[in-house]
C-alpha cells in the first residue's frame, strides 16, 4: 500500500545573521492510510519545524517528501489542519464558518452545502448552525473547526497542538471527542504536541525526537486490549501508564 505520506532523510537548518541551527538531521518515517501518528520530543527539537515541511510552507534542505506518493507541492489541498486556536469568525454564524473553506476553494454547491448539514447533524451542532461562535462551549468550538477542515476532505489531517489552548478537564474531553471523530472519519493523522499523556491516549505509533538537531530515537507503537478503544478509556488501562512511563524515560534519557 502506498503511504501517504513518506518523508525520506529530512535535514533542515535556519540561517540567520547570527549563524546556523540546525533544526532536523536525518528525519525518515511513513504513515499509512488511516494511521493516527504523533510525534512528540523536547521542546526546541524541532517539531514545529517538520510540520511546516510537511505543510510545504518550508523546503526541506535536503532530502524528499511524498504526499500521496508524489512530490509534495505547497498549498496541497490534500492536506488539512486543525490548530490551537480554532480561527472561527465572530461575525459568521457557525454555519457559514464551518462553510467558509468550501466559500474560499469555489467549491461551495449544493451537494457539499448538504454535507455540511449532515455532519453538523452528525457532531450535534446543527441546532447551533445560527449561532455566532461565542454562544459556543471550547469543545463545541473544536468540533466546528474540525468540521470545516473535514468538508475539504483531505487525506492527511495535520494536527498542531489543537487542544493547548484548553483548560485541562475541557482538554480531556474535547480530545476524547475529536480523537473519536477523526478516527471514524478515517483520516490519516499527524499530530504534533509536547502533551506525552495525548500522544498516548489518541495515536497507534508515537514517533520521539530526539532533542535539537531532531532526529529519531525511537518510533513505538500503541496498542491497547480495550473492548471500546477511546482516549479517555485508553487514559484508565493499565498499559497507559507503561507507555507513558516507557516514552517519557525514552525522553529523559536524552536530555
Ligand atoms: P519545537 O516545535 O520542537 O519547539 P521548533 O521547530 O520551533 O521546535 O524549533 C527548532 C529550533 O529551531 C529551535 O532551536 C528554534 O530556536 C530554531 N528556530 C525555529 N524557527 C527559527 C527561525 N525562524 N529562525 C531561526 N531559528 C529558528
Amino acid at each position: 500500500m502506498t503511504p501517504i505520506l513518506e518523508l525520506r532523510n529530512i535535514n533542515y537548518s535556519y540561517h540567520t545573521p547570527e549563524g546556523e541551527t540546525k533544526a532536523l538531521a536525518g528525519i525518515s518515517f511513513s504513515l499509512s492510510p488511516g494511521e493516527f501518528t504523533a510525534v512528540v520530543g523536547p521542546s526546541g527539537c524541532g517539531k514545529s519545524t517538520l510540520l511546516s515541511l510537511i505543510a510545504g510552507l518550508m523546503r526541506p534542505e535536503s532530502g524528499e517528501i511524498f504526499l500521496d506518493g508524489a512530490p509534495l507541492t505547497e498549498n496541497s489541498s490534500k492536506i488539512g489542519y486543525m490548530l490551537q486556536h480554532d480561527h472561527l469568525f465572530e461575525w459568521r454564524s457557525v454555519y457559514r464558518n464551518v462553510v467558509l473553506g468550501l466559500e474560499i476553494s469555489g467549491t461551495l454547491t449544493a451537494e457539499t452545502r448538504s454535507e455540511a448539514e449532515q455532519l453538523l447533524e452528525q457532531y450535534g451542532l446543527l441546532p447551533f448552525a445560527r449561532s455566532r461562535p461565542s454562544e459556543l462551549s471550547g469543545g463545541m468550538r473544536q468540533r466546528a473547526a474540525l468540521i470545516r477542515t473535514l468538508l475539504l476532505k483531505p487525506e492527511l489531517l495535520l494536527l498542531d497542538e489543537p487542544f493547548s489552548a484548553l483548560d485541562y478537564q475541557t482538554r480531556l474531553t474535547v480530545s476524547d471527542d475529536i480523537g473519536q471523530i477523526i478516527r471514524s472519519s478515517g483520516k490519516t493523522a499527524l499530530l504534533v504536541t509536547h502533551d506525552l499523556s495525548e500522544a498516548v491516549s489518541l495515536s497507534d505509533r508515537i514517533v520521539i525526537l530526539s532533542k535539537r538537531p531532531a532526529s529519531i530515537t525511537r518510533i513505538v507503537p500503541i496498542t491497547f486490549a480495550l473492548e471500546k478503544d477511546t482516549p479517555l478509556n485508553r487514559r484508565n488501562a493499565p498499559e497507559f501508564k507503561n507507555y507513558f512511563n516507557e516514552i517519557w524515560k525514552e525522553l529523559n534519557h536524552d536530555e
